[in-house]
């Protein structure tokens, strides 16, 4: 299955949003110069995005074979107990954006880019979601990404791009040597249908995350992904 590649998504910020989110009130001096960073940033902005459908071929005790790649992680083989199959996919505000924050010289523009580029990144997320849900239907699903817990580290992102193929020159994502994407605002992830929703912060006792999308629950490791056997 060859992956679907979006690169034409629009992008135009939410500005009221950014204003709030970065503490700068409306009608300053302070929004004129971030309006006018926006300006520049929607004008070159090319958020992107690709993912595959993929079977999954073999379900060990704590990995998956998918493509002839292994992942391995005992929650991601748990979570996958009733799939076939899944999507890989990757998303990001885009090479151009990034090259564009790099040239700022003025921290408080830096700083307030990253916003912008989260921005461009969820754009890219959304268009995403929406053409896999137009194109394939998957019903309920959830998402891992690697690097969230520490039963599926970052170094799995090396896996995870080999099943998707060319992914920099897809859609210009790369990986560091430490396994971090290059745009920083992207995101990767395996989605498969799941009926309850699950998310990785249910196992991460991490506390005072801002990102934190779901309870820790303490027992649910033990009652459901410890390896009995
Ligand atoms: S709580 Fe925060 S660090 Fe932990 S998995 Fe959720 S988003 Fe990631």
């Amino acid at each position: 299955m060859d992956p679907i590649i979006l690169t034409n998504i629009p992008f135009a910020a939410d500005r009221a949003q950014l204003l709030a989110k970065l503490h700068v009130a409306e009608g300053s001096d302070f929004a004129a110069d971030l309006n006018q960073l926006v300006d520049e940033a929607e004008a070159l902005a090319r958020p992107k995005a690709m993912y595959k459908m993929v079977f999954i071929e073999e379900k060990g005790d704590d990995y998956v074979l998918i493509d002839g790649v292994r992942l391995s992680s005992r929650v991601l083989r748990v979570n996958l107990d009733e799939a076939h199959r899944a999507f890989a996919q990757v998303a990001t505000c885009g090479a151009e954006l990034q090259a564009w924050a790099e040239g700022l010289t003025d921290m408080l523009y830096r700083f307030w880019a990253e916003e912008i580029k989260l921005a461009a990144l969820r754009a890219a997320g959304l268009a995403l979601d929406a053409d896999l849900a137009a194109r394939y239907n998957p019903g309920k699903t959830s998402r891992m990404n690697p690097g969230s817990l520490a039963d599926w580290p970052l170094r799995e992102q090396g896996p995870l791009f080999a099943i998707l193929g060319d992914v920099q020159a897809a859609i210009g994502v790369y990986l560091t040597d430490s396994y971090l994407m290059v745009p920083n605002k992207s995101t990767s992830g395996l989605r498969f249908p799941r009926e309850a929703s699950f998310e990785s912060c249910q196992l991460c006792p991490r506390e005072g995350c801002p990102g934190r999308r779901a309870r820790y629950d303490p027992a649910l490791y033990e009652s459901t992904y410890q390896n009995k056997s």
